[in-house]
């Protein structure tokens, strides 16, 4: 017995109406040997051009060409550094696509990010159709570009001609069986991964799949990527240390990054006496709202957890990571939430700190691999 959707070959239950999987049934009950329908969606009609308000720089443009030229045999990794302009280098790989008539998608493991991409990328390509797909928002499902989360892939069996999937060691996306064997059958062409930072599991699909890498280690305006500083210190110190944090970078937008919700809670209950202190998480109500709102004004202090360590643009972000020693905080957790810092055009001076209660190789290895970008 197998899910043919999913691949499980365990997790079953069965009712009156047959034997269906469990696995998958979150995303609509499929009866296992049952074939899942290939979904078909609209060609673009017309032409599209991209239309933006500044040039793409030259290694942008270099690693998008040689991406269009090797995308016709291999599946491509882009490995770009936070702020390196990943959707940037998407825009002609898209253009070209869409004008031959042919499917694609972008699927990203955040909503946030999803909502994000589709408000810039519907503003580049004017005349083109876009369904943006994700929770919340799912009563337009096809068009010839998708913008969706991983989640929604359930939808698209054999759709895409070309499937981009950023942010591949995001969680839910990480370590989600179930996931990838449904993202794999989404595509009947050509896959892009994209990401900042390779993991071992990653590594070995690249390797598995026939993958061909490239790496991009400039961010687009050209400065080097601010390097953590780290401190080793008790929780105690790490709260007085975050205070005079708070009063130095008054103006600064300060993320303060906590490993989990609950203590999220209690400090921004702290500090709150103390300071106008925003919280988002998860669980946090009507985030769109509250995102863009955050995103609107300057020198805020928020407390928050990994929801906001990748894809998110602060113009004036200065970080701090409490508790960096927590096993939620992964060498890859760690860079994204470096790489919020200098997003802007222009520059401006913000540390990124990171304090710990224990030396811990992870930490020390997010360093490693943030210098190493700088060479
Ligand atoms: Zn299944």
């Amino acid at each position: 017995m197998k899910c043919l959707r999913c691949n499980e070959t365990n997790y079953f239950h069965t009712d009156e109406y047959g034997t269906y999987c469990r696995r998958c049934v979150v995303f609509s009950r499929i009866n296992i040997n049952e074939k899942p329908k290939k979904c078909l969606l609209p060609k673009n009609q017309s032409k599209i051009k991209m239309k933006l308000p500044y040039e793409l720089t030259p290694e942008q443009k270099q690693l998008s060409q040689s991406v269009l030229k090797n995308i016709q045999h291999h599946h491509c990794f882009i490995k770009a550094v936070c702020g390196a302009g990943k959707t940037e280098i998407l825009l002609p790989i898209i253009e070209y696509y869409i004008n031959k008539e042919k499917t694609v998608c972008i699927a990203i493991p955040r909503r946030q990010v999803v909502l994000e991409l589709y408000e810039r990328i519907k503003k580049i390509f004017y005349n083109l159709d876009i369904a943006c797909v994700c929770e919340g928002h799912t009563r337009k499902t096809k068009a010839p570009l998708v913008i969706c989360t991983t989640h929604q892939l359930h939808r698209y069996h054999q759709a895409f001609d070309l499937l981009i999937i950023d942010e591949v060691d995001a969680f839910p996306f990480k370590n989600n069986k179930t996931l990838q064997f449904i993202a794999n059958n989404c595509c009947s062409a050509k896959k892009i991964w994209m990401s900042a930072t390779i993991n071992d599991e990653i590594q070995s699909k690249l390797l598995n799949e026939n993958f061909k890498v490239f790496h991009l280690n400039k961010r687009y305006h050209n400065r080097k990527i601010p390097i953590p500083k780290i401190y080793y210190m008790p929780t105690i110190l790490q709260l007085i240390f975050t205070l005079f944090f708070i009063i130095k970078y008054h103006h600064l937008t300060k993320l303060i990054f906590v490993p989990t919700i609950s203590l999220c809670e209690k400090y921004s209950k702290l500090f709150g006496i103390f300071f106008n202190v925003f919280k988002f998480t998860s669980q946090s109500d009507n985030k769109d709202t509250l995102l863009s709102d955050l995103q609107a004004q300057t020198n805020k202090i928020i407390f928050t957890t990994t929801i906001l360590e990748r894809g998110i643009t602060i113009p004036d972000a200065t970080v701090m990571v409490l508790h960096s020693n927590h096993f939620i905080f992964e060498t890859a957790n760690l860079i994204q939430i470096a790489g919020r810092v200098d997003r802007n055009i222009m520059s401006y001076h913000a540390p990124i700190y990171f304090l710990s209660s224990k030396k811990m190789r992870k930490i020390t290895d997010c360093i490693k691999q943030l210098e190493a970008c700088n060479v």
